[in-house]
């Protein structure tokens, strides 16, 4: 599950230096909100270990999730479910979170849903389609350990082809970078890939509480990462 996404990079000129790169496109927070994607604390009284996502380290977050033969059968709609439901406690609970993939419940079905306050978005079977070489530098979290913030790289533009609940196909061609990178992130957790085997150097694995004592800096560790010739970003 990605807890929440913020960018920070070349394909958004308008951030400056020193203004907090909050693009919580999952949280629709406006900018300028005074630390939007930080709270200090659970906003609710759930206590994560009550709700049953596996924790890093645990052998089952890097296993293969296998494809749903059919996505119309109630007992994938009946698993996409209770993936809504343990992902609505946590949101609940925390305050953010973008999306959540079945393996993070022990469910190795291909399944994901993304949340960025219209509604959830439950896709079956979810393909990524680089559409562009261009990467963009993240601050990722991950439901499965919440209290970090890892530093990605990935790619800006892509398109998802997916199956719905009723079986049909679909696909989603316009993706902000933002959406995408979650989209990614969740599509990792399929391949047993977690954001922390995406950090971009040793820099960017850090605390949720470091990150949100100056989020402004650590943007621009975004920012430096993305500038060509310095970090081999972009
Ligand atoms: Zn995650």
């Amino acid at each position: 599950m990605a807890a929440q996404v913020s960018r920070a990079g070349r394909s958004a000129p308008q951030e400056q230096a020193g203004t907090p790169s909050h693009h919580c496109s999952f949280l629709h927070l406006s900018a300028g909100t005074a630390n939007p994607i930080m709270p200090d604390a659970p906003s609710g009284s759930m206590d994560l270990n009550r709700l049953p996502i596996l924790p890093l380290g645990d052998p089952g977050l890097r296993k293969q999730s296998i494809p749903v033969r059919d996505p119309a059968d109630p007992a994938v709609k009946a698993d996409a479910y209770r993936l809504l439901g343990v992902f609505r406690a946590f949101r609940n609970a925390y305050g953010y979170g973008a999306g959540i993939a079945a393996p993070q419940i022990g469910l190795l079905r291909r399944i994901i849903i993304i949340d960025q306050d219209t509604g959830p978005l439950i896709m079956v079977n979810p393909e990524v389609l680089p559409l562009h070489d261009r990467q963009t530098c993240f601050w990722e979290s991950c439901m499965c350990f919440p209290d970090l913030m890892v530093m990605t790289r990935r790619a800006a533009e892509i398109a998802v082809n997916y199956r719905s609940l009723d079986g049909k196909m679909s696909a989603i061609r316009e993706i902000s970078p933002d959406t995408a990178a979650v989209i990614r992130h969740e599509v990792d957790h399929l391949d047993g890939i977690l954001h922390v085997d995406r950090a971009v150097d040793s820099r960017g694995i850090i605390s949720r509480k470091a990150y949100g004592k100056d989020p402004a800096y650590f943007s621009r560790l975004c920012q430096e990462w993305n500038r060509p010739g310095l970090s081999g970003g972009g």
